[in-house]
């Protein structure tokens, strides 16, 4: 059976399956067989029901002696209980929302079971364990529920008995399928199994043992590939040329001078950095990491400065900025903050967005005149405007530059690998156009250089990976005087003291921030179905909440993502306005009900309570990002982490954030107790959740990178590989549009 064969065409699945196969992923006959299984359950030994022990992972035979469903005291959830017995004795099976197994089951039938054994108040119990029935009394087990049962990622409906059963037979028949793209001196000298054996041992595997050896085989090939691609990338940029731009010293710290603060050390090593970066004739590809206030825009207008007054030839002075920001509030921001800074050094600044473009002219010392977009386009098609700054409206197009030089990226993690590869060839056309004196041939435009700002930490290990194209400025340190934000996990009791803290911080003047997980009440059928969400606060719930009852008598608005980017306008402007003598030096707005939109960039310094609501729900990463919303000025900030979730590892977790301070250090956490599924940019590759997952195994990381440095300066093509090319160029496929 051909492996790019939808799953429509497979035999046994039928329209409702596809739509449930869909929710996993699943469109073709691969995806199914690359849906790996999470671990195994051991159908292998069998334990007594006499000699069970509370709080093991065991397996049983037996026969069902009694089944049944009723709905929970909730009313919502199925409850199906049965009891198995063996010539030993009895117990109890509790199964949860699973309302199809008495379709499966029923009394008399011989089955064995798996999973954890739980201590209830009624005794001894299983919780939810896999099960399978076997044929007729007495009989052995048949080959299907020997051994290791994997048991996969489930949807609802949509079992891991099940999918075994589909999967077993189609992988069966197409094993020969899966041609080995690992030339046989890579397999041998790494002990790799054979893929194709590889793939069956992740399913059926024959021992644990052997399991983990087909994990590491395939997690070996995926990243091996990824590898060879971000090089193969890197050599791509070295042969492309840009216009080199040479350092300006004395104007660069003449603007340094100019600076209210004194720049952190890392601020000046990152922009050293970038300038050096420049005055090569390849594009700069990098990406500057920093905390959240660490000072990233500062670091951005020094390049930026150093390009638009660059002295390229007589002809010509100086190139144009181009800055996107992922959201029209960020890049009105952004424009304010660039226009201040570099105020003393008479560049043409605009801001390109809706209806209301600005242009900040130079002549007008500082003022702001508004002008059409139409007469902006024209400016800067002429070279007239020095840094162009908006949304990605700026990929539009109709927006074409005379000379552009250098692209930054601001929060990066909101554009897809795609936008970025559209962006840079998108500037490669813009590049074509430009450069008539260019010492270039024609046939070899320049494009330009490009730098790419995330306040989102990302661990070394996967940045060197996902990010191996592009070179790393980490600003690791913020600026000197800013005071720690106290932060506490707070458990529903705690509610009215919180509340109580937040009418004594907004009395003092400060603004408050409360975040809520998800917009929309949940849907009964949601409810239903005992969805996680179901009982997160949503922000319209929540805003009606503190409105009438907790704070009828303060200024309460929301901000979410489905509100029209008008409304948003309005509130983020109000919310920043304050102290203005038309509310009596009081705020317009006092609280800001919002969801995790304000996560990226927004800064009310004046805000100092930062209260996040089901924060188990957030990743460490996020709600590091979130915390850092407040303390943005010398007032003392605070941030309040509201769970209801018993679990230990999300104890753990927010415990971390209290502790830590440091974005770097809590990625390191998130990676190890999450996973780096959640890291922005892993998703854009479509890899395997298991290759993922090897993303965190620096050792197989390192081992893949430099092999594939070892082959291709051997064979730059991959001409010998022809198997290994063509699998990258898929890659290549899929990250790149156009
Ligand atoms: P981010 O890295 O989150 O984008 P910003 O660039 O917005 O941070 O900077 C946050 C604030 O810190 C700004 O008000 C900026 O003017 C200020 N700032 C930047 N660098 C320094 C510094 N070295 N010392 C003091 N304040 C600084
Ligand atoms: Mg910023």
């Amino acid at each position: 059976m051909d492996l790019s064969l939808p799953i429509s065409q497979v035999p046994r699945i039928g329209p409702v399956l596809q739509k449930r196969l869909k929710n996993l992923g699943i469109a073709t006959l691969k995806d199914l067989l690359y849906h790996f299984p999470l671990r195994y359950e051991d159908f292998s030994h069998f334990v007594k029901i006499a000699d069970i022990k509370p709080k093991t992972n065991i397996a049983i035979k037996g026969k069902v002696l009694e089944i049944k469903s009723t709905l929970a005291w909730t009313k919502k959830v199925t409850l199906t209980q049965a009891i198995v017995g063996d010539n030993s004795g009895a117990i109890r099976i509790v199964w949860f929302a699973k309302p199809y197994i008495t379709d499966n089951l029923q009394t008399g039938d011989n089955v064995v079971m798996a999973g954890r054994v739980s201590q209830g108040k009624k005794g001894l119990y299983f919780n939810n364990p896999t099960y399978e029935k076997l044929a007729e009394t007495g009989s052995p087990p048949n080959s299907k529920v020997a051994g290791l049962m994997p048991v996969y990622p489930e949807t609802e409906k949509l079992s891991s008995r099940w999918l075994r059963g589909l999967i077993r037979p189609l992988l069966y028949n197409s094993l020969s399928q899966f041609q080995e793209f690992l030339p046989l001196t890579v397999t041998k000298r790494f002990n790799l199994m054979p893929l194709n054996r590889a793939i069956w041992q992740i399913h059926f595997p024959d021992s644990l043992v052997l399991a983990a050896k087909a994990k590491e085989r395939l997690a070996f090939g995926e990243l091996f590939l990824i590898e060879l691609f971000v090089l193969k990338e890197r050599v791509k940029l070295l042969q492309t040329k840009a216009e080199p731009i040479a350092i300006n010293l004395p104007l660069v710290q003449k603007f340094v001078k100019s600076l209210p603060f004194k720049l952190t050390d890392a601020q000046r090593k990152s922009a050293w950095q970038i300038l050096k970066d420049m005055e090569k004739p390849h594009p700069m590809n990098r990406l500057l990491e920093g905390e959240v206030g660490s000072g990233k825009t500062v670091v951005a207008a020094i390049a930026a400065l150093n390009v638009a007054k660059a002295t390229l030839n007589e002809a010509k002075a100086g190139l144009q900025i181009a800055m996107m920001a992922p959201t029209e509030i960020l890049a009105k921001q952004h424009f304010k903050e660039v226009a201040e800074l570099l105020f003393d050094f008479k560049l043409t600044i605009a801001l390109l967005t809706g209806k209301d473009d600005k242009i900040m002219a130079k002549k007008l010392k500082g003022e702001i005149l508004e002008a059409s977009r139409a007469k902006i386009l024209k400016k800067c098609l002429n070279g007239e405007i020095d840094i162009l700054i908006g949304t990605h409206a700026l990929i539009q197009d109709k927006v074409k530059f005379a000379n552009l030089g250098l692209v930054i990226v601001d929060e990066q993690h909101r554009f897809g690998i795609e936008q970025r590869a559209r962006l840079i060839q998108k500037s490669k056309r813009w590049g074509k156009n430009q450069n008539d004196n260019s010492k270039f041939k024609e046939n070899t435009p320049s494009i330009p250089h490009l730098l790419t700002m995330t306040a989102t930490p990302i661990p070394r290990s996967l940045a060197l990976t996902i990010y191996g194209d592009l070179d790393l400025s980490i600003i690791d340190q913020l600026p000197k005087g800013r005071k720690k934000i106290i932060t506490q996990v707070a458990i529903p009791k705690q509610r009215e003291n919180v509340y109580q803290f937040i009418r004594n911080q907004i009395k003092a003047g400060r603004q408050a921030f409360v975040i809520c997980p998800r917009i929309e009440a949940q849907s009964a059928k949601h409810k239903a179905q005992n969805n996680p969400w179901a009982d997160v606060k949503a922000v319209e719930e929540e805003k009606e909440k503190l409105t009438k009852e907790i704070f009828p008598d303060l200024k309460v608005e929301m901000l979410h993502g489905k509100l029209k980017p008008k409304e948003k306008e309005r509130i983020m402007r109000d919310f920043s306005a304050r102290g203005g003598s038309a509310f009596g030096g009081k705020n317009k707005i006092d609280i800001l009900v919002a969801t995790s939109v304000v996560e990226v960039g927004i800064d009310i310094p004046n805000a100092s309570v930062m209260l996040i609501e089901g924060a188990d729900r957030f990743g460490l990463a996020q709600l590091h990002q979130l915390r850092g919303r407040v303390g943005r000025s010398s007032h003392q900030s605070y941030c309040f982490l509201f769970t209801d979730s018993p679990s230990i590892k999300t104890k753990k977790r927010l415990e971390a954030i209290v502790k830590a301070q440091d974005g770097f250090e809590l990625s390191q956490i998130d990676l190890e107790i999450r996973g780096p599924g959640q890291f922005f940019g892993t998703k854009q590759w479509g890899l395997p959740d298991l290759a993922m997952a090897s993303l965190d195994d620096f050792s197989l990381v390192e081992k893949t990178k430099s092999l594939a440095k070892e082959i291709l300066s051997q064979d730059p093509n991959l001409k010998n590989y022809p198997l290994l090319k063509e699998k990258v160029e898929k890659l290549q496929e899929r990250t790149h549009l156009e």
